[in-house]
């Protein structure tokens, strides 16, 4: 998010979720901020949720719910090389490039200064497995580094219909969005949630239960079934009634870019990571 307007974002973000139509970018300022893992608790057995806490997130912003941040790891001999802020409200990132992981804000209590962030647990992955091992603790936890959020990419409240056809990453994105709802949704709205996944341990994750919102888990063995299971779901006529959010992994939900702008619907659509790839970059 270069040269973006970074002034007063939640003000802009409110207003586009009320008045506005598809998606917009508003950035936040910018920070780079250590906290101390405090919390870990299993919300499935295949999800880990680590609560970071500290004097630097008094000033956190998020905003929009599915709102990022990326964990900057040490390089691989231990040493740090964590960005900081340039003179252009911009994150200098200096070279070797440090490995950084994107996950979303779960929650963030500026009154605790705490920030919850869900990591799907799989092999070989440098977060999840990091999530799993770090030493957790009010006053031993281990110290992590958070860059961002960068800015919200908000979609509006404008809708009569919405589409969220995810996988397990996206969960917590879907599970704040969810929990926001109740707050700003005229009776009516409806949506569709369709979650891929991978173990059926994953279906227990909580998500905020509405009425006119529908989800459903896809099994994801044998392949995804995401793309197909969304295009054959009925849908309002009028395609100015539906938005579209999908994300998870980048070749499960490539259709759905297409299909969304076939159909005329405005749509969010974020690869979350690639199979074979690490460190994913969309
Ligand atoms: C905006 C955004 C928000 C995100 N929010 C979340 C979130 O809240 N929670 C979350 O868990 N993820 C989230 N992700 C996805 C997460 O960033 C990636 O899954 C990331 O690759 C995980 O890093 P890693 O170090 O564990 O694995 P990597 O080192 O990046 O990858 C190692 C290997 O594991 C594979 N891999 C990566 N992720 C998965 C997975 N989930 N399941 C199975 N195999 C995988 C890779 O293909 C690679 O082969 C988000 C991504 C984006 C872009």
């Amino acid at each position: 998010m270069t040269g973006m307007d970074r002034s007063d974002p939640g003000p802009r973000v409110a207003a586009h979720q009320r008045e506005g139509r598809g998606v917009t970018r508003v950035g936040y300022p910018i920070g780079v901020r250590r906290a101390r893992v405090v919390r870990r608790e299993a919300v499935t057995p295949r999800m880990l949720r680590l609560t970071l806490a500290g004097d630097e997130l008094a000033d956190f912003v998020t905003h929009a719910a599915d709102d990022h941040v990326k964990i900057v790891f040490p390089l691989p001999d231990g040493t740090r090389n964590d960005p900081v802020p340039d003179d252009h409200d911009e994150l200098d990132w200096p070279r070797p490039h440090t490995p950084t992981r994107k996950y979303t804000v779960r929650r963030y209590d500026a009154g605790a200064r705490e920030l919850d962030l869900d990591f799907v647990v799989h092999e070989g992955g440098l977060a999840a497995e990091w999530a799993a091992a770090v030493e957790v603790g009010v006053a031993t936890g281990e110290e992590a580094v958070v860059a961002g959020p960068p800015g919200a990419k908000a979609f509006a409240h404008t809708y009569g219909h919405y589409v969220l056809a995810v996988d397990v990453t996206a969960l917590p994105a879907v599970a704040r969005w969810l929990d926001e709802l109740g707050a700003w949704a005229s009776t009516g709205v409806t949506a569709q949630v369709l979650v891929d996944h991978d173990h059926a341990d994953e279906t227990s994750y909580p998500l905020a239960v509405r009425p006119g919102v529908d989800v459903r888990w896809l099994s994801r063995t044998g392949g995804s079934r995401l793309a197909e299971e969304t295009a054959a779901l009925p849908l309002p006529d009028d395609p100015r009634e539906v938005f579209v959010f999908a994300a998870g992994e980048a070749g499960d939900i490539k259709p759905l870019r297409r299909w969304a702008a076939e159909k005329g619907y405005d749509a969010l659509v974020t690869g979350y990571w690639k199979r074979g790839v690490a460190g994913h970059e969309e």
